[in-house]
């Protein structure tokens, strides 16, 4: 059923409040939704761009503990920190607010009561663990213990990041609590259910309605709605001293789940910005919402949140969820716990007014369909050889070239020939053409779109070469440069979106005003006579020392990196028991139903061994064979998946994870002692 559309409501992913924000967060939701917005002011369509901070959630209790402070000086840093970045990278949010104001807590509160006053809760009590000690209600991740498939001593109650199993806090052998470091006991408590199970059907349906969704997302979709055994009923209430409280009897001690009050985050900023008119933006058929997110919140947007709204009854759901993929840095997934990212506070810092460099890259490399890499060496080019050599290049040599002859003022065109009769065409129509790719939400190839009229800028003035021409035939200089300013003035316009800051420069140096999209399906933009001013330089190129001093950041260790801590000191009898020698791997093989394990022979000279090492994430079976290795020989044996396992591989093991082999000398025989 196609209705017109009356009004859109936009809405980015909140940002979660114990972190600032990085190009990950920036290329994944922030900047395609600002490119839409600013696309559908410029089509002068009645639009809200909603966002805000994300505030509760047991990971800024975590946070906060972690620092000795209060949760409130947690949120209260990062939504600043967040808000003013997204604003200096010129995020055209019509509002940005919090999660922790009083109109947020009432309408998530309301919102909770009505489900629960139709019957949609279901009332559930579970055992779950309990710190004695620091008296609360544990989340899974703050729960750490042996991993019962690897035996690794740190993993997670929901999933161990050394073998990569998911797990629930009781498959933890010890299970320790992170808040005190006390044994948790399993105490029984009372939770609000919604049910995802008997609701499936009407997910089902709504989500098939929307088969023209981005692959990815609809794709993911179905695989939840179509595994094993479905939906499962899903908790929308915690136990813990910081959220929004339950509003109903019995509850006390009980927050709001983080996921369900979030999304309704977008539904009481709008209140926030229109009072009492937030309804036509929510309620009515004649809005187009549209979620921009990453894909780890596909589920919430497009399953989750949907399914709150069709209980509650009354709201539009939404139209499009064009959700990307993730944008990893230098072929290394983003890690802010590792600091393995390029934060956006820096970048603003690093490189002050080139906020539309980082736009523009990452937008021409959006991880629209597939996760996609920054490296800074591609940023560097990309500057240089595309804003700077063909699109700043174009714009200065026009700019230029009119103060030279013209002292500024656009001449009146002569007769046209058909070269320019097809430029102008061309210009006319590139508006069309990039809306048809905003539209579609291909923001990547819109981009390219804009960037072609540069490149037919370029050529134009190659084929004509006013610079020639004026010393032979004035009056048709005056024409090539009448059209090449033509050209110039639609790319003012149509930089607009991807581009603001630099797109406000150059009209302002063309002298002219925001147009609006219909007016710059035109053939003349800018009159003859308009004053064109001698400031037309947009980019700069970027040096060599600047990318090496980024890169030099990556590798330096900030303090949130985290080093294994030092073991106690032993004596020199304790290191004299390993037995280490040098070896060779003579097979590999994996170990079935262990993801993680390998199977090897290690030719040790006096014998050979077999060994079952954790590393088969890091190394393919084949290009193991004759691997030199370092191996503990004396360790005692041990069965890892039925397979016996006689001695140890040293590896070396970087704060990341990534593993390599520690060097075993070429010359040296196996068997070789190592001391
Ligand atoms: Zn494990």
């Amino acid at each position: 059923m196609s209705t017109d559309i009356s009004r859109y409501t936009i809405t980015a992913a909140l940002p979660y409040a114990n972190g600032p924000v990085h190009i990950g967060h920036l290329a994944g939701c922030y900047l395609p939704s600002d490119i839409y917005a600013r696309y559908l002011r410029k089509n002068e369509k009645e639009l809200i761009f909603v966002c805000g901070t994300d505030e509760h959630g047991a990971a800024i209790n975590m946070k906060a503990k972690s620092e000795g402070a209060q949760p409130r000086e947690i949120v209260d840093r990062y939504h600043e920190v967040i808000r003013g970045s997204l604003e200096d990278i010129g995020i055209s949010f019509d509002i940005f607010s919090r999660t922790s104001k009083e109109v947020h807590h009432k309408t998530a509160q309301d919102f909770f009561k009505k489900l629960y006053d139709k019957g949609s809760l279901e009332e559930k009590v579970t055992k779950q663990y309990f710190d004695e000690e620091a008296a609360q209600f544990i989340a899974d991740r703050f729960i750490v213990g042996e991993c019962p498939n690897c035996h690794f001593n740190e993993a997670y109650g929901d999933q161990c990041e050394n073998c990569g199993t998911s797990l629930s806090p009781t498959d933890l052998i010890e299970p320790k609590s992170r808040l005190s470091g006390a044994a948790p006991v399993l105490k029984e408590t009372k939770h609000w259910f919604l049910p995802l199970d008997h609701l499936s059907g009407k997910i089902k349906d709504y989500i098939q309605a929307h088969e023209n969704w981005r692959p990815n997302v609809y794709g993911q979709c179905m695989s939840w709605l179509d595994a094993g055994d479905g939906l499962q009923a899903r908790s929308m209430t915690r136990d813990l001293d910081w959220g929004i409280p339950v509003p109903v009897e019995g509850a006390d001690g009980k927050v709001l789940y983080v996921w369900f009050d979030a999304p309704i985050g977008y539904i009481s900023a709008t209140k926030e910005l229109k009072g009492e008119a937030w309804t036509d933006w929510w309620t009515k058929e004649d809005t187009k919402l549209v979620h921009f997110i990453g894909k780890d919140n596909i589920v919430f947007h497009c399953i989750i949140f949907p399914a709150m709204l069709m209980e509650h009854g009354g709201f539009h759901l939404a139209d499009e969820v064009p959700a990307n993929e993730f944008l990893n840095l230098e072929g290394r997934k983003i890690s802010t716990s590792r600091n393995w990212a390029v934060w956006l506070h820096e970048y603003l810092e690093d490189f002050p007014d080139q906020q539309d460099v980082l736009r523009y890259v990452l937008t021409a490399t959006a991880p629209e369909s597939k996760d996609n890499d920054f490296t800074w060496s591609d940023f560097q080019t990309r500057n240089n050889s595309e804003l700077v050599a063909i699109l700043g290049n174009f714009v200065n040599r026009v700019v230029v070239l009119m103060q030279k002859y013209y002292g500024g003022a656009l001449p009146k065109p002569n007769e046209l020939s058909p070269a320019d009769e097809s430029v102008l065409a061309e210009v006319a129509e590139a508006p069309a053409n990039i809306a048809d790719s905003i539209e579609k939400y291909r923001f990547r190839e819109a981009l390219s779109r804009m960037m072609n009229i540069a490149r037919l800028g370029n050529k134009y003035l190659a084929d004509e070469e006013p610079w020639k021409l004026i010393k032979t035939d004035p009056q048709r200089t005056e024409t090539v440069m009448y059209v090449a300013a033509q050209v110039c003035a639609q790319l003012a316009q149509m930089m607009e979106p991807f581009m603001p800051f630099s797109a406000a420069k150059l009209q302002a140096s063309l002298g002219m005003n925001k147009l609006s999209w219909s007016e710059c399906q035109n053939k003349e933009l800018i009159g003859p006579g308009s004053q064109i001013s001698a400031d037309g330089h947009l980019f700069s190129k970027i040096e060599d020392a600047m990318i090496e001093r980024q890169m030099e950041k990556l590798k330096t260790p900030s303090e949130s990196v985290n080093y294994s801590p030092l073991k106690d000191e032993i004596q020199f009898e304790d290191f004299e028991k390993l037995d280490l020698r040098v070896g060779t791997i003579v097979k590999a093989e994996k170990v079935k139903k262990a993801d993680k394990l390998l199977h090897l022979e290690v030719d040790l000279g006096f014998e050979t061994r077999s060994i079952v090492s954790g590393i088969a994430a890091f190394f393919d079976t084949e290009e193991l064979a004759g691997q030199r290795v370092s191996v503990v020989v004396n360790l005692a044996p041990r069965k890892l998946r039925g397979v016996v396992s006689q001695g140890m591989i040293l590896m070396a093991e970087d704060s990341e994870g990534k593993l390599k082999f520690t060097a075993a000398p070429e010359d040296m025989p196996n068997g070789a002692v190592i001391r």
